[in-house]
């Protein structure tokens, strides 16, 4: 390699004390690098498409802050937007003029939402959007498919996706089997598992919750036909069809996947994007369902800091800029160069690779076939990319340390990142042929 071995010496130091203090030394799994060892990056600051961790090192950041980042870090007119509303206050426990804007500019974007409510996590989003199905339908169970993530409440904390495949516990303890008991969980881009399911439990399922596309699995795309089969079951057996698109939604394109396929879903979940970095998430629906939760409903939710003004600030902003400023045919086309080179460099070396995006999401894996479930991405080699991984580090190339996580690029990062990520893969492929 033509650089110099970074060292990583104060953020070793800093994980060191962290470990006594948080388990695993993070205050969110992933961040511990316990998939592919090693020292976490302790980061300073980021700005733009990159990021600089504590030992002064800098990086081409395709974490991306696991998806919200869209615009790159500490976008100027963002950071002002922050800075205003920071000035009128935090948080007032009072509805405000915000939200309402916020709301209006997601619905016309996600026509299928008609109400909405905003909460400030993903987990909190999909969390309440089965609470709501179960309550609009009257019944208790839920499909999900395995590899899919929905954030870590109870019922959906059941084969769930990288976090917890990371660790290697499918269904955490601590989950009573209760809670899971009411979780049937099918193969993802399966609709026969689906339909036998419907089938079993006949009148007893409420809701389906799907990643549209899935971004915590590697990368996963609906085969033909799929996402419509689940509305027409959902339609034909009176149960509610939940798109999550906490990560997809403003990320694979302007209205999420359902602009991009000819299938509504009846709730949708949010968050990432539409806080722009900051804690958000949402989940809205028809106003036929979204009407009988509190307090026009029975259906109880809330949240002392739901719809929080500076979140809701920094997500207008967001939405605005990437409404009016930025194309994601664009964003798109820079992903898609991205994969065409890592590909070139990977066949060059004879390593089997894998990679495909939408937008600007992106996921790859070491693979002779691509990835349709949860399955095919457990057949990939887990040693080559954890080396793969490190060497990219080494060369200044951030990817998350976790092959089950998508990758992100945002709309600062310029062909320039884009060509210097591809020379450096070109020099750390020939190092990984050993491992095959
Ligand atoms: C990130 C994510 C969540 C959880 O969101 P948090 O804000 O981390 O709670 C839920 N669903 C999907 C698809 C996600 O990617």
């Amino acid at each position: 390699m033509s650089y110099i071995s970074p060292s990583y010496s104060r953020s070793a130091e800093l994980f060191l004390e962290a470990q006594n203090l948080f388990p695993g030394g993070v205050n969110s799994p992933v961040r511990a690098f316990s998939q592919v060892g090693g020292t976490p990056l302790f980061i300073t600051k980021a700005k733009g498409p990159m990021v600089w961790d504590e030992d002064g090192n800098s990086y081409i950041d395709y974490v991306g802050s696991y998806g919200p980042a869209i615009l790159g870090h500490a976008h100027p007119e963002v950071a002002e937007s922050i800075t205003n509303a920071l000035n009128h206050g935090f948080s007032f426990g009072s509805p405000t003029a915000k939200e309402t804007k916020l709301a209006k500019m997601i619905m016309e974007l996600m026509p299928s939402i008609e109400m909405l409510r905003f909460v400030s996590s993903g987990t909190e989003a999909c969390m309440s959007a089965i609470r709501v199905a179960r309550g609009y339908t009257g019944r208790d169970k839920i499909i999900k498919f395995s590899g899919c993530y929905h954030g870590h409440a109870d019922m959906l904390l059941v084969q769930a996706g990288s976090g917890a495949a990371s660790c290697g516990v499918p269904v955490s303890p601590g989950v009573t089997s209760k809670a899971a008991f009411d979780t049937l969980v099918a193969p993802y881009n399966d609709l026969e598992a689906v339909e036998d399911l419907f089938c079993e439990y006949k009148d007893q399922i409420a809701a389906i919750i799907v990643e549209p596309i899935v971004g915590n699995c590697s990368f996963i795309r609906p085969v033909a036909g799929f996402l419509e089969g689940l509305r027409q079951i959902c339609t034909d057996q009176k149960a509610l069809l939940i798109f999550d698109e906490v990560m997809t939604g403003f990320r694979v394109g302007l209205s999420g996947v359902q602009g991009l396929v000819q299938c509504k879903p009846d709730i949708t979940t949010l968050g990432k994007v539409i806080g722009g970095g900051l804690p958000i998430g949402a989940f809205g629906g028809s106003r036929e369902i979204m009407k009988r939760v509190a307090p026009m409903g029975a259906i109880y939710q809330a949240g002392t800091l739901s719809g929080n003004p500076i979140s809701v600030s920094c997500g207008i902003k967001t939405l605005e800029l990437l409404r009016e400023k930025y194309c994601f045919t664009f964003l798109s086309a820079h992903v898609k160069r991205l994969l065409s080179g890592l590909k070139q460099v990977a066949s060059d070396n004879n390593i089997p690779f894998v990679a495909d995006s939408e937008g600007g999401m992106f996921g790859f894996s070491f693979s002779e076939k691509s990835i349709t479930n949860s399955e095919d991405m457990a057949a990939t080699n887990s040693q080559i990319f954890t080396r793969f991984f490190h060497k990219m580090l080494e060369g200044g190339i951030y990817l998350a340390p976790s092959a089950y996580e998508a990758g992100f690029v945002s709309f600062a990062h310029s062909n320039d990142e884009i060509d210097k990520t591809i020379t450096i893969a070109s020099k750390v492929f020939p190092l990984l042929k050993k491992d095959v």
